[in-house]
């Protein structure tokens, strides 16, 4: 944050393995309509529900994501979870950040694919109290907050992005373009640092 405490803070979480423009316009479509001051975009450490495959180097995941925000003043990334040892557990990150913002609302930003699963999550209850969640439609998943405390979810339309990271790796390792699907500086930091041309079941070139 640069001159004053931001007041209202956006927390993107995600694997971002690659960081693409789904995540990008996501955040900056639910930045507009809940005026936020910045979206500060959380790389997960380990993952609880990726734990079956190879998730790309922490530092690979964070570098690129840092590249693919540096241009936008309102976003930054956070440290917070690939800093923690462990597996990640949204409740551990958002207890974070409150204590390191205490003044601030947060506004935790989810894909259609990701809110029907909030209710498994650890300490779940207590999600409420810490954030407010904006679910936002994803191509392929239904938009629906069934099962959720109305008072905590909001849901939005942005527009329809059908960009997966899982599709970003499968097509570098089949060696088909990943241009306009993610940000240039993330394309070649791509090939720079050969990832996603390993099945990714076995240790890619750096790993
Ligand atoms: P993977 O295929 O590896 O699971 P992903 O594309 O789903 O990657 P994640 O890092 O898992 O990306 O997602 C982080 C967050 O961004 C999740 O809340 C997810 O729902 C949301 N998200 C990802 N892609 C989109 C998209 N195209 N449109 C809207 N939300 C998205
Ligand atoms: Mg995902």
């Amino acid at each position: 944050m640069t001159e004053r405490q931001a007041h209202r803070i956006g927390v993107m979480g995600g694997t971002f393995d690659p960081i693409h423009h789904g995540h990008l316009v996501a955040a900056s479509e639910v930045a507009d309509v809940f005026s936020l001051d910045q979206v500060l975009f959380v790389p997960t450490g380990e993952p609880v529900f990726k734990q079956d495959r190879e998730v790309t180097a922490a530092e690979h995941r964070y570098l690129m994501t840092v590249i693919a925000t540096a241009s936008n003043p309102r976003f930054n990334v956070s440290r917070v979870d690939i800093d923690r040892p462990g597996l990640t557990y949204t409740i551990d990150t958002l207890r974070e950040l409150r204590s390191t913002y205490p003044d601030a609302e947060l506004f935790f930003i989810t894909g259609a694919d990701v809110l029907p699963e909030i209710l498994r999550w650890k300490d779940a209850d207590e999600l409420w109290s810490l954030a407010h969640f904006v679910g936002v439609n994803r191509p392929g998943h239904h938009l629906d907050d069934t099962g959720l405390p109305s008072s905590g979810v909001s849901l939005m339309e942005v527009p329809a992005m059908a960009i997966s990271s899982t599709d970003c790796r499968d097509r570098v390792r089949a060696g088909m373009p990943v241009w306009y699907l993610v940000p240039d500086g993330v394309v070649q930091y791509i090939h720079k640092h050969g990832l996603y041309l390993a099945p990714a079941s076995e240790p890619g070139p750096l790993a």
